[in-house]
C-alpha cells in the first residue's frame, strides 16, 4: 500500500500515536499536506488542523486557511504560535504532549525529532497518557524524525511507519522540476529512465544536489550527467557506512566452472521478470552459496549483478555493528530501505555468518538477534519487491536453521576439478594478455590439485613476478614452479571443509563436475572404512 494512504487509514481508524521513520522532513510534510487535501476533497468536510511541534520553536499551527487555487483545494503555508518552547527540552516534551492531550484542538499534531526525550520517564508517561485519551478525541500525533526509536514501554500505544525513498514517479516529476526550475535542456535522447535509475535510493534533497552538481559539471542534462549520477549515487551509499554499490564488471565468461550455480542464476533471472510473474511464477527470494573461500563466491555475486543488468550492493554486516545501542539496527533499516528503493538489485551479504551467526546474540545485548530478525522479516515481506539476496558463507556451522530456510536456493561450491582449474587458468592468462595456447593449460591444471580459484589466479601473478626481473616472458615451467611451491589452502583447513562438504549433501551442487567429484570422495572413503 502507497504510504500517505497506510498513513490515511490509520489517521482515519483513529490511531492515536504515529511514528514516521525518516531522514526527509519536508518530503514527509508534504504527503502529510497531500493526505489532508484528499481526505477534505474525498469526505466534502473542512480539512483537519495541521500543527507542527519542535523542541526549539514550541508548538505552532502551520496551516490556517484552505484556499481555491486553480480549481482545488490548497493549503496556504502561514504558521500561528500556540505556545511558546520552554527552557528545559524535557519539560518542553512533556508540556506539549499534555497540552495536545488536554487542551489543544482537534487535528494532526507533527512532532519533529522528539525521539531525544521520550526516554525521560514524565515524557514517556504523557505520552502513554496521550495514546489513552486520543482515541476518544479527532486528534493524531505523529512523531517525525530520522530514527524514532520508541522506548520498550511505549511500542503498544506507537504505530511505526518506515517512510520509503523517493519512487520512481517521484523522481521522474523531481527531475521535470528541476529542469522548469534551472531552465536547463533535456538532451538526454531517451535516456529519462537511465538517469530514474541513477537517483534511486537517494532521497530527494540528495538527488536535487546530484543533479545540479551533474549539471555544473557537464554544463546540460545530457548521458554524462547520467554516468556522474551513478557515480556520486555510489558515494553517497558508500558513505552510509554499510553498503557499496558496484558497477557491473564480471560478466559470464569471467567464472569458470560452476555451471549449476550459473544455470540456476540465470533461470532466476528470467523468473523475476513480470512476464514470468504475470505467466504465475513466484520471484526467486535470494541464494545461500557456502564453500570454500577463493572458489568464486563473491565474484559470481558480481556477475549476477552483469547477467540481470541491475545493480549490485554489497552490505557489510561488520559495519553494521559496532557503534551506540540501537545504531546496528538503524543502519540495517537504513541500508535495507536503500536496498529497497534501488530495486531491482542484488543485495549481497557477504560473509553472512560473521554477524549474523549462532551465539552472538548473548554477547552482544541481543543486538545481533535484533539485526538478524529484521533482515529476516524484511527477507519474508520483500518477496517480489525486486531485492534479490545473494548470501555467500564460509563457515555453515555458524548459520541459524530460520536463515538457511529464507532462501529459495542453497548451493555448495567446492574446489574446482581439474577441467575447471583449466577454464579458471585460462581466464587469468587472458586477464595478464597472455594467448593460452601458448601454454601447456592441461598439464598445469592437473599439477595444481586442490588450488582453489583465488590460488590458480595467484599463480599466474607470481609466475609473472618471476620473469619480470629477468626480462622475459613466462612459459608452462614458471607456472609448474610456482605450482609447486605453493601449500593449498585446503591442506590447512582440510577439516572445515569437510565438515561444510557433509553439509553440502542437503545443499546444490554449484558444478555438475564436482559433485562428480565428491561422489569419488564419498565412495572412496566408505570403500577404506569398509
Ligand atoms: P571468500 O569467501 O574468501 O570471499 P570467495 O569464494 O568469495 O572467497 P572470490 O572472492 O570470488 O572467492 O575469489 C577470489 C578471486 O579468485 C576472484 O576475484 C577471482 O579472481 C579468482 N577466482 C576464484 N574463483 C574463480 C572462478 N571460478 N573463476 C575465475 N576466477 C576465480
Amino acid at each position: 500500500m502507497d504510504k500517505v494512504q497506510e498513513l490515511n487509514r490509520l489517521v482515519r481508524a483513529r490511531c492515536p500515536i504515529i511514528a514516521i521513520n525518516s531522514a526527509e522532513s519536508t518530503r514527509v510534510m508534504d504527503s502529510i499536506i497531500d493526505m489532508i487535501v484528499l481526505e477534505a476533497a474525498r469526505t466534502n468536510k473542512e480539512h483537519k488542523q495541521l500543527f507542527v511541534w519542535t523542541v526549539s520553536q514550541g508548538l505552532f499551527r502551520v496551516l490556517t486557511r484552505a484556499e481555491k487555487i486553480d480549481g482545488a483545494q490548497c493549503f496556504t503555508g502561514d504558521s500561528v504560535l500556540v505556545t511558546e518552547p520552554n527552557v528545559e527540552p524535557n519539560v518542553e516534551a512533556f508540556l506539549a504532549l499534555q497540552n495536545i492531550a488536554t487542551q489543544a484542538p482537534d487535528g494532526i499534531y507533527v512532532l519533529k525529532d522528539a525521539h531525544p526525550y521520550l526516554n525521560a520517564p514524565e515524557v514517556l508517561r504523557s505520552l502513554r497518557d496521550c495514546a489513552e485519551s486520543l482515541i476518544k478525541q479527532k486528534k493524531t500525533v505523529i512523531l517525525l524524525s530520522p530514527h524514532v526509536a520508541v522506548p520498550q514501554d511505549a511500542r503498544k500505544d506507537v504505530k511505526v511507519i518506515d517512510w520509503p525513498l523517493p519512487d520512481n514517479t517521484e523522481l521522474e516529476a523531481q527531475i521535470d522540476t528541476f529542469i522548469d526550475q534551472q531552465g536547463v535542456s533535456d538532451r538526454l535522447n531517451g535516456g529519462r529512465a537511465q538517469l530514474v535509475r541513477a537517483l534511486q535510493g537517494l532521497t530527494a534533497n540528495e538527488a536535487d544536489q546530484v543533479l545540479a552538481q551533474a549539471v555544473i559539471t557537464n554544463g546540460q542534462l545530457d548521458e554524462r550527467a547520467i554516468a556522474y549520477c551513478i557515480q556520486a549515487k555510489a558515494e553517497i551509499i558508500g558513505e552510509s557506512g554499510a553498503l557499496e554499490f558496484f558497477p557491473a564488471q564480471v560478466g559470464l565468461e569471467d567464472v569458470g566452472g560452476l555451471d549449476n550455480l550459473k544455470r540456476w542464476l540465470q533461470a532466476a533471472g528470467l523468473a523475476n521478470t513480470q512476464d514470468a510473474q504475470a505467466y504465475g511464477m513466484k520471484p526467486a527470494r535470494g541464494v545461500l552459496t557456502v564453500g570454500v573461500p577463493g572458489c568464486g563466491k563473491s565474484l559470481t555475486a558480481k556477475m549476477v549483478s552483469s547477467l540481470w543488468n541491475v545493480p549490485l550492493l554489497r552490505l557489510d554486516v561488520g559495519a553494521l555493528f559496532g557503534g551506540l545501542v540501537g545504531q546496528s539496527e538503524e543502519q540495517t533499516r537504513d541500508a535495507l530501505k536503500i536496498a529497497r528503493a534501488v530495486a531491482p538489485c542484488i543485495l549481497w551479504i557477504d560473509e553472512i555468518e560473521k554477524a549474523l551467526g549462532s551465539g552472538g546474540g548473548e554477547q552482544d545485548g541481543g543486538t545481533s538477534s535484533r539485526v538478524l530478525g529484521s533482515i529476516l522479516t524484511w527477507m519474508e515481506e520483500n518477496t517480489g519487491s525486486g531485492v534479490f539476496v545473494f548470501a555467500t558463507a564460509n563457515d555453515i556451522g555458524k548459520l541459524r536453521p530460520e536463515l538457511i530456510r529464507r532462501f529459495s536456493e542453497k548451493f555448495f561450491v567446492d574446489l574446482p576439478t581439474a577441467d575447471e582449474r583449466a577454464t579458471i587458468l585460462n581466464i587469468h592468462l587472458h586477464k595478464a594478455k597472455r594467448d593460452p595456447a601458448d601454454f601447456d593449460v592441461d598439464a598445469v591444471a592437473e599439477a595444481m590439485v586442490d588450488f582453489t580459484g583465488a590460488e590458480v589466479e595467484e599463480t599466474v601473478q607470481q609466475a609473472l613476478w618471476r620473469a619480470f626481473p629477468e626480462h622475459r616472458d613466462i612459459d608452462t615451467d614458471d607456472l609448474l614452479t610456482v605450482a609447486a611451491e605453493t601449500v593449498p589452502l585446503v591442506t590447512t583447513m582440510r577439516e572445515q571443509i569437510e565438515a561444510m562438504r557433509q553439509w553440502a549433501t542437503r545443499a546444490k551442487s554449484a558444478s555438475s563436475a564436482q559433485r562428480v567429484q565428491q561422489q569419488v570422495v564419498r565412495e572412496s572413503r566408505r570403500a577404506l572404512e569398509m
